[in-house]
């Protein structure tokens, strides 16, 4: 039987012992009806897989005893960070769901003049829960609250999808020796003017991904995975 992974607080851990809660030990408990001497991968976001058994299940917890500390390399030497125009919220859990595959650290929705108001931040944490448990990730990728267009940071390399950038590509961006890159990919609606020249003016780095127009869920996903394949991640 394929040894299923399970996500845990770092506090969850006292020793060489798991004690989790929450809806991953109601996932063990009713959904997947474990019992004792079962084996279980469990990650806590420190970059660890620990393989366990199980002890003892409570009603609404599980107890696991850890067999096995092995460092989990799954994650990108790159530190990615997608800053979303907020789309429709199935678009919204496609490009989570597909960030967190390809190794993205965080993702922040963006509120601008054309995105959607309606944000489930609570599913999308559900989303990228369960998109990490079965990509292998060793950490969660983090949702942030939403943020507007004016409030994203401008620290690390900023590339920025735009489909008015009629000339540099992503082969024309260096990344050099960058080691935290962020992104910015408009929602279904795209960036109003202003908002283009904005985000350049702060000095991100406008690229096309081609002459058509892609939908927001394919640019972020394209874009994170081109950038991944410039880092020498893929
Ligand atoms: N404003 C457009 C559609 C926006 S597409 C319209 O309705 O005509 C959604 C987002 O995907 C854009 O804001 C941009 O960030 C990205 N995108 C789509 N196609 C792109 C392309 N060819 N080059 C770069 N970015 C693109």
């Amino acid at each position: 039987m394929e040894i299923k992974r399970f996500y845990a607080q770092k506090s969850d851990r006292v020793g060489s012992t798991f004690n989790i809660g929450g809806d991953e030990a109601h996932h063990m408990i009713r959904v997947l009806r474990y019992k004792v001497g079962y084996k279980i991968i469990v990650f806590d976001g420190t970059g660890y897989d620990y393989y366990c058994t199980i002890r003892e299940l409570g009603k609404d917890y599980v107890i696991a005893d850890i067999d096995e500390k092995v460092i989990n390399d799954a994650e990108p030497k790159v530190y990615l960070r997608l800053f979303q125009g907020i789309a429709k919220s199935d678009k919204m859990d496609v490009i989570v769901q597909k960030a967190v595959e390809l190794g993205v650290a965080e993702i922040t929705p963006v509120i601008t003049a054309r995105s959607e108001k309606d944000l489930k931040l609570e599913k999308l944490e559900k989303v990228a829960l369960s998109a990490a448990k079965q990509c292998g990730a060793s950490r969660l990728t983090v949702i942030n609250e939403p943020i507007y267009l004016s409030e994203i940071p401008f620290e690390n390399l900023v590339i920025f999808a735009n489909e008015n950038e009629e000339n540099r590509t992503l082969r024309d961006v260096t990344l050099g020796k960058c080691t935290k890159i962020d992104l910015v990919v408009g929602s279904e609606g795209g960036f109003t003017e202003d908002e283009g020249e904005e985000l350049s003016q702060k000095g991100a780095v406008a690229v096309t991904l081609g002459k058509r127009i892609l939908r927001a869920e394919t640019a972020a996903i394209v874009l994170s995975s081109l950038i991944l394949y410039k880092a020498g991640v893929i």
